[in-house]
C-alpha cells in the first residue's frame, strides 16, 4: 500500500486532453486540500475556456471512430479498467479520503459500489439493441435502432468522487459516445487517477478528457454553447441543475440532471425497531450526512418516536470523529467551513423553534471542518432543517400519528429522490410505494443504491435514471428508418 505522498505523487496533475496530460492554456493552478487538516495536498492544472474547446475538439475528433469501434471492443475497455481499479483499491480508497475527508471504511464502500458501473456497462455495451417490423399498411419494414448521442459533457460533486463519475463515464463509453468530464474542485484528483486507468485499459486517445478547474462557470459556458456538443449529464445542487438546464436550452442539448434530495424516513410502530435503527445509521451517517440519498427527515409514528430517538442518540453518542484514515473513525469532516455553518445554523435554527437537542449540536474546533454527530427530537414543522438538504451528521426526528399524515409529510417537499419506509405490514408497504412521490424507495433497507438499479428522482430532484437497463439510454437516440417493400 503506498503511502499518502507516494500516492499523491502518482496521481497526474495536468489536464487530460486528446490522450496527453498537460499544462492550461494559462499555465495557472489550483490547491486540493485535506478537509481534516485544512492543509494543501496537490497543485493542478487549472482548465480555462480554451481549453474546454481543446477537448471538444479531441471528443468530436475522436466521436466516429469510437462509435464505430466494436461495442464488444468497447466494454472489454470497461472490463479491463474495473479490474484494474480492483487492483488499486487501496490507493483509490486513500485518495478519496484524502481529498473529501470520508472514513476510509466508506472509501471501501465507495470503490467497490463506483467500480460495479464500469462492469455493468462493459456488459450493456454489447446489449443494444433495436427492432424490426412491418407497418401497419403492409407496404414496407420500420427499422428502429440505438445511435450514440455524440460528445457529452459530464460534471460530477465532490461526495462521491469515484462513483459519480463512473456512474456517467461508464455508460457514455459504452454508448459510443466520447466524453470531457469536469470533477469537482474539492475533489478532482479521483477522476484523474481514474482515468489514467481507462488509459493504461486501452481508451483511445480523445475519447475521455479530464478538465480539473477552479472556474467552473466559465469553462462550462464556453463547452455549452460550443454547438459541437451534444449532451450535458450533471450530478450536484437542484440550483446549478437549474442554471445549467437554461443554457443547455439554446443548443436544445440532451440533459440528465441528478440534483438534491430530502428524503424522509419513515418508521411505523409495525416496523421491527432494531432494524429500522440500523437502516437509520446508514442512511443518515454514510459519507457523514453528505449523500444527496442521505435520510434528511425521520418521521416516525408517535408511540415508537421516543424509542426510536433515544436510541438513536445512543449510536451517535459513540460515534468516533476524526480524520478518515484513523482506525474506527466513522464520522469525517465536512468538505468545509460554509457545510459546518449551514448544518450548525440549522440544527440552532431548530433548537430555537423549540427541537430537543438529544446528542451532539456543535462545531468541533480546527485543523479540519468537523460537526458532531447530533440527534433532535420533536422538530417542529416550521423548522428550516425539515426543507433544506442538511448535508451533515444530523437526525431530526418528527412525529406523525397516522398513515395520511405520514404520506403528507413526506411528500410535503419539493424534492423526490428517495425514500425509506419501515413497517412489517407487506400490504402497508405496497400503499407506501405508491403514494410516496419519490424515484427510488428503500422498502426496510436504508441503502437502496446498486449499479444495476435505475438512480434518479422525481420533481426537483432532477431527470433521467443512471445505472441499471435505463442508463445507457441517456448517452443512446432512437433513430427509425422507413424501408418500403
Ligand atoms: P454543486 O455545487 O451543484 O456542484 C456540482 C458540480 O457542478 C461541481 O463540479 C461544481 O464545480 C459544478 N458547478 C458549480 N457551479 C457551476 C456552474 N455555474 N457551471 C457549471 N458547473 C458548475 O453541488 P455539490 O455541492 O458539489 O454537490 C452536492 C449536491 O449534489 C447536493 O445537492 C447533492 O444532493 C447533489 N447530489 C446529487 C446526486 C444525485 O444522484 N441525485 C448525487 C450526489 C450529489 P465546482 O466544484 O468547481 O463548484
Amino acid at each position: 500500500m503506498s503511502t499518502e505522498s507516494e500516492l499523491l505523487h502518482k496521481v497526474p496533475n495536468g489536464l487530460l486532453i486528446a490522450g496527453e496530460w498537460g499544462a492550461s492554456s494559462s499555465g495557472e493552478t489550483f490547491v486540493v486540500d485535506d478537509p481534516s487538516t485544512g492543509k494543501a495536498i496537490k497543485h493542478i492544472a487549472d482548465a480555462t475556456p480554451d481549453d474546454g474547446r481543446r477537448a471538444l475538439d479531441a471528443a468530436t475528433g475522436a466521436q466516429d471512430a469510437w462509435s464505430a469501434t466494436a461495442p464488444r471492443v468497447r466494454g472489454e475497455i470497461l472490463r479491463g479498467a474495473f479490474e484494474l481499479l480492483q487492483e488499486r483499491k487501496d490507493d483509490l480508497a486513500l485518495l478519496m479520503t484524502l481529498e473529501m475527508g470520508k472514513p476510509l471504511a466508506d472509501s471501501y464502500a465507495e470503490v467497490a459500489y463506483g467500480g460495479e458501473f464500469l462492469r455493468w456497462f462493459s456488459e450493456e455495451a454489447v446489449r443494444i439493441t433495436g427492432r424490426y417490423g412491418r407497418n401497419p399498411a403492409g407496404t414496407g419494414s420500420m427499422v428502429v435502432s440505438q445511435r450514440p448521442v455524440g460528445p457529452c459533457f459530464l460534471i460530477t460533486p465532490w461526495n462521491f468522487p469515484l462513483a459519480m463519475a463512473t456512474r456517467k463515464i461508464g455508460p457514455a463509453l459504452a454508448a459510443g459516445c466520447t466524453a470531457i468530464v469536469k470533477p469537482a474542485s474539492a475533489t478532482p484528483l479521483t477522476t484523474m487517477y481514474l482515468a489514467a486507468l481507462l488509459q493504461e485499459a486501452g481508451l483511445p486517445a480523445g475519447v475521455l478528457s479530464v478538465l480539473p478547474t477552479s472556474r467552473s462557470g466559465a469553462l462550462s459556458a464556453a463547452i455549452f454553447t460550443d454547438p459541437r456538443l451534444r449532451k450535458v449529464s450533471f450530478t450536484g445542487s437542484t440550483e446549478v441543475g437549474r442554471t445549467l438546464l437554461r443554457q443547455a436550452a439554446d443548443g436544445i442539448l440532451r440533459t440528465s440532471m441528478e440534483l438534491g434530495g430530502n428524503a424522509p424516513f419513515v418508521v411505523f410502530e409495525d416496523a421491527d425497531l432494531d432494524r429500522a435503527v440500523e437502516g437509520a445509521v446508514l442512511a443518515k451517517f454514510r459519507n457523514t450526512g453528505q449523500a444527496c440519498t442521505a435520510a434528511n427527515r425521520f418521521l416516525v409514528q408517535r408511540s415508537v418516536a421516543t424509542a426510536f430517538a433515544e436510541r438513536m442518540a445512543e449510536r451517535v453518542r459513540v460515534m468516533k470523529v476524526g480524520r478518515g484514515t484513523e482506525k474506527d473513525v466513522s464520522i469525517g469532516p465536512l468538505i468545509d467551513q460554509k457545510a459546518v455553518d449551514k448544518a450548525d445554523a440549522l440544527v440552532r435554527d431548530a433548537v430555537g423553534r423549540g427541537a430537543a437537542l438529544l446528542a451532539g449540536g456543535r462545531t468541533i474546533d480546527g485543523p479540519g471542518t468537523f460537526y458532531e454527530p447530533t440527534v433532535l427530537s420533536a422538530v417542529p414543522a416550521d423548522a428550516e432543517i425539515l426543507r433544506e438538504e442538511i448535508f451533515g451528521p444530523v437526525v431530526t426526528v418528527v412525529e406523525f400519528e397516522t398513515e395520511d399524515d405520514a404520506v403528507r409529510l413526506a411528500n410535503g417537499t419539493e424534492y423526490g429522490l428517495v425514500s425509506y419506509v419501515y413497517t412489517t405490514d407487506l400490504a402497508r408497504g405496497q400503499r407506501m410505494i405508491d403514494r410516496l412521490d419519490t424515484g427510488m424507495m428503500g422498502l426496510n433497507a436504508g441503502i437502496v443504491s446498486d449499479a444495476a438499479a435505475p438512480f434518479g428522482g422525481v420533481k426537483h430532484s432532477g431527470l433521467g435514471r443512471e445505472g441499471g437497463t435505463e442508463g445507457i439510454h441517456e448517452y443512446l437516440s432512437t433513430k427509425y428508418t422507413l424501408i418500403p417493400s
